[in-house]
């Protein structure tokens, strides 16, 4: 258990010192659960959604991407059922204020300070805010709790500009917000945090079968990009879990150094959503089967994951520490494709000017295509030190021997197997191992 926390503390430590996580707000004293990414967070976010875009709306037929606002008409979160059921139960401490979710209690007293406790209240996950000039319920508003209701909303304009069959999806990659209650962990459970939702939308009848398809395709997304196994599960809800909506759900979990968590959750929300929508706003949004004439509303299933809860899962697991000559190295065994830095290129001697020349112009060659550096501001093995503890896949040492035989060295970061390559066909070179 202390090893698991230690392990924590590292990576919380690492985010902060290397550039990945910062707390929102952090001179002000920091905004409770509210992150921002640092410069080497954004590019694995970025790589993470492209990861995922590019697996569930590029590399298939049946989806198509949207990018729907985060503000919505109230009336959306009243027929999804988020204005009455998005609740958490909760108690307040009388004396140390603190505040807990009812599930979190297993006495009669404050677990913290042994103080009284406030009779049980529901308590909702929704942000509000107010559009236009006037602040009255008129202008009330919700910041969204999901991305899921600007797919559903959107449905029908997706079948007709699109000309699209049942079965399709409409996948969406964006910010959500909840004012949640329990704290900690990083950025596990955060006020503000992006979500990437897929509505599969089917035929009544054929949802079990791509819900199960559904659970196997996305375990596998993530085993893909180098999660290990042993640290991922399904976990088939209880059906006195399942959401109001819900038919059926599994979660994918991952054990992160706190416990087995959610990663992403895959539900079959039959056909409530659509149905919900149709009653409230009044629009017909069955759909009509031009090949069998029938009439109907489809099922959805959802496979709904979170990118800051991935990126945490991706950096716990790929954390390592080694002793490599009779030293410490840390390293993050990321997947290349997540990496935040392709490629660092590093002068062997930087008071020589041709050598640094040389690293420069490879620099920018290799710019065109990845995210690469040039560094020179410390000895070699420090410099490799630093780009191993950030995932660096490729180090590019350029040397005296390099000024007459045009050739760099390539060191592997997981491997340390070095390889001279020719200038000219380093970033060739590179690409294809990005490929592999
Ligand atoms: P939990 O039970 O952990 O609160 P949830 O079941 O409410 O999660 P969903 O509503 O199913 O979560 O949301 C889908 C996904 O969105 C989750 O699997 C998770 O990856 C992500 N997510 C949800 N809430 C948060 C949050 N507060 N911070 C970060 N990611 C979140």
């Amino acid at each position: 258990m202390q090893q698991q926390s230690d392990k924590m503390d590292k990576i919380v430590s690492l985010c902060k010192r290397r550039g990945f996580i910062f707390q929102s707000s952090e001179i002000y004293g920091g905004l409770a659960s509210t992150w921002d990414y640092g410069p080497l967070g954004a590019e694995i976010k970025r790589n993470l959604k492209d990861a995922w875009w590019r697996s569930v709306v590029y590399e298939r037929d049946d989806m198509e991407g949207l990018d729907a606002a985060i503000l919505m008409r109230p009336e959306t979160w009243i027929a999804s059922g988020h204005v009455t059921s998005f609740e958490d139960t909760l108690v307040d401490c009388k004396s140390c204020k603190k505040r807990f979710k009812v599930e979190q209690i297993t006495g009669k007293v404050c677990p913290e300070c042994g103080g009284a406790l406030t009779e049980a209240r529901q308590f909702n996950l929704m942000l509000k805010t107010h559009l236009g000039a006037i602040e009255d319920e008129t202008s009330l508003s919700y910041l969204r709790p999901e991305t899921a209701q600007g797919i559903f909303v959107n449905f029908q304009n997706v079948v007709t500009s699109m000309r699209r069959k049942v079965p399709f999806g409409i996948a969406q990659i964006g910010k959500s917000f909840r004012n949640e209650v329990t704290t900690g962990n990083l950025t596990f459970r955060s006020r503000e945090f992006e979500q990437m939702e897929i509505e599969f939308f089917v035929k009544p009848g054929t949802d079990e079968e791509w819900y199960e398809k559904w659970v196997s395709e996305r375990y596998d997304w993530y085993v893909k990009l180098g999660l290990k196994k042993e640290n991922l599960r399904k976990r088939a809800h209880d059906k006195d879990e399942l959401a109001h909506y819900a038919k059926a759900c599994t979660d994918i979990e991952y054990q992160f150094p706190f416990g087995w968590s959610e990663l992403e959750g895959i539900a079959n929300r039959t056909d409530f959503d659509l149905k919900q929508h149709s009653q409230v706003s009044g629009k017909d949004l069955a759909y009509f089967e031009e090949e069998t004439k029938e009439k109907y509303i489809p099922y959805v299933i959802e496979p709904s994951g979170g990118v800051d809860r991935s990126i945490l899962a991706f950096l716990t697991d790929s954390y390592k520490e080694e002793e490599v000559k009779g030293e410490k190295r840390v390293s993050l065994a990321i997947d290349k494709s997540l990496a935040p830095i392709k490629a660092a290129v590093l002068p062997l001697l930087r008071n020589r000017p041709e050598i640094v020349k040389l690293a420069k112009d490879i620099t920018k060659d290799l710019k065109k295509e990845m995210k690469a550096m040039y560094d020179d501001t410390a000895s070699i093995g420090r410099l490799y030190r630093r780009q191993d503890e950030v995932g660096t896949p490729y180090c590019i040492t350029v040397d005296v021997d390099s000024l007459s035989d045009r050739k760099a060295t390539v060191r592997d970061r997981d491997t340390m197997k070095q390889d001279r390559i020719s200038v000219d066909k380093l970033k060739d070179y590179l690409v294809e191992k990005f490929e592999q």
